[in-house]
């Protein structure tokens, strides 16, 4: 009998006809064997917004080149594949659906009807980068399976949350946030995207407040002036010896602030002296801390003006720069204006300018956790291929500042943080506690935001393995 192979190669006769043969027969599955080396890829989960791209092929084929290498060594060889929740991503992206479709907002909807849409998002597009990843050839344990937001991940996340609170690594507190109006949410810095942008800086004289000169500062963000508590110029700056200690008055606005001396200003930067914003600027806020200054918000989180800004109040914060610029001008305040690359953060989401602002967070604290992260890369227990990250990796450690890890959305883990109704008292724990341990009362209601999605990703590799149990796989 005679057989002949097709001219040409049709994957579709044999590929998803093959994968199903692997997947029915179990080939793929491993479990602990104490006569096999393991050898464990755990998948770096995909966001569920969307489907796979190019990018995910690559490295997809990576993880399955290796881990099929060592599973024909003989080793008991697991890929362990699932996806990822994304929360801001996911929520942009859910939002959108229900407003296109449904012409609703989320608020319309309500928590519980929202995350409804949600869940039926990750079954959809779950669902479908799954079929994707098969379509891939990819040799991955599918009675694994996990999701970022499952029962188990779930537990790891709260568990780990108590943990470190306990430990005082986690605490809730007023600081300086990265805040996306549009998200409306804050970001991590990670977050921020950084570009020099061509913008303006504006020098405006401040009067002194005994009918002096004043003095002259330049700012890129005129708008949160109605924010400023006082004038800092650089200890060593002879120009402006004799006026630390005085007053100035903040234009059209006539509130009285000090001129101060802190190590932050420049004196070779622009006029030398800056004006001090500590709600809204990272830097200003670390002034204010240590001169004890006020923090006065100017900048609503929908980015509108607040009350502070007067008569601009509730006007768009770009809205507010035009008219403002204009009136000082008028009115002779404005020296100068010089056009400059100034540095801009955007959001990574959806690439509005990000605005610094003084918000109630929760935040990990950094400082201790990264030191052994630090340790192992100088010792050489930890090796970066190609080795020049490694200059990247401690940097970033080294200058790393508490991660603000509390986001104002819906979609992800909520924050394990109890509030009793009627006192006020925090309890952090698993569960709703059932009475409060200061006033006796029964009613609590849990904070309302979620974690940043990076808490559960750096759990990932452990959570799905079973910890916090010391499971077998672990
Ligand atoms: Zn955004
Ligand atoms: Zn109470």
């Amino acid at each position: 009998m005679e057989k002949n192979l097709a001219k040409t190669y049709s994957p579709k006769d044999f590929e998803d006809r093959i994968y199903q043969s692997w997947e029915e027969n179990k080939a793929f599955h491993a479990e602990v064997d104490e006569n096999k080396k393991p050898f464990t890829i755990v998948m770096p989960p995909p966001n569920i917004t969307g489907q796979l791209h190019m990018g995910h092929a690559l490295d997809q084929t990576l993880q399955d080149v290796l881990t099929r290498w060592k599973r024909m060594q003989g080793y008991s060889a697991l890929w362990l594949p699932g996806t990822d929740h994304a929360s801001i991503a996911t929520e942009v992206k859910v939002v959108e659906k229900i407003r296109a479709e449904e012409g609703k907002s989320k608020e319309d909807l309500g928590r519980e009807e929202f995350l409804k849409r949600a869940w039926a998002w990750k079954e959809e597009f779950g669902g479908r980068i799954n079929k994707q990843i098969r379509k891939l050839g990819s040799s991955c344990d599918w009675d694994r399976e996990r999701f970022t937001m499952d029962e188990g991940c779930n537990k790891a996340v709260v568990e780990h949350f108590i943990r470190l609170y306990n430990k005082g690594l986690i605490y809730k507190g007023n600081r300086i946030i990265n805040w996306c109006p549009v998200c409306g949410t804050s970001l991590s810095d990670a977050e921020v995207e950084h570009e020099d942008k061509p913008g303006k800086y504006w020098y405006f004289r401040y009067p002194a407040a005994d009918g002096g000169e004043g003095i002259v500062v330049a700012t890129s963000r005129p708008e949160t002036m109605f924010g400023d508590v006082a004038i800092a110029v650089h200890p060593s700056d002879e120009r402006y010896k004799d006026m630390v200690g005085t007053n100035v008055i903040l234009p059209l606005v006539g509130r009285e602030i000090p001129i101060i001396a802190d190590q932050y200003p420049d004196p070779e930067k622009g006029t030398g002296a800056v004006k001090i914003t500590p709600s809204h600027d990272p830097n200003d806020f670390e002034v204010g801390q240590r001169h004890n200054l006020e923090q006065l918000c100017c900048i609503n989180p929908d980015a509108t003006m607040t009350d502070m800004a007067g008569k601009y109040a509730g006007m768009d914060r770009y809205e507010c720069r035009k008219a403002w610029v204009k009136d000082l001008e008028e009115a002779g305040y404005l020296v100068q204006i010089e056009e400059k690359v100034i540095p801009s953060g955007e959001c990574y989401r959806c690439h509005n300018v990000i605005e610094p602002m003084i918000s109630d967070q929760w935040f990990v604290a950094m400082e201790e956790l990264a030191k052994p992260a630090i340790e192992v890369a100088k010792n050489g227990e930890l090796t970066h291929v190609p080795d020049r990250f490694e200059k990247i990796y401690l940097h970033w450690l080294e200058e790393i500042r508490d991660w603000c890890t509390s986001r104002q959305l819906w979609w992800g883990h909520r924050i394990p943080a109890y509030y009793c109704d009627k006192c006020g008292e925090m309890v952090v724990a698993a569960e709703m506690p059932e009475v409060c341990p200061k006033c006796g009362d029964t009613h609590f209601h849990q904070d309302e935001d979620v974690l940043d999605t990076w808490f559960s990703s750096a759990l990932w590799p452990f959570s799905t393995l079973g910890w916090p149990e010391k499971t077998k796989d672990l």
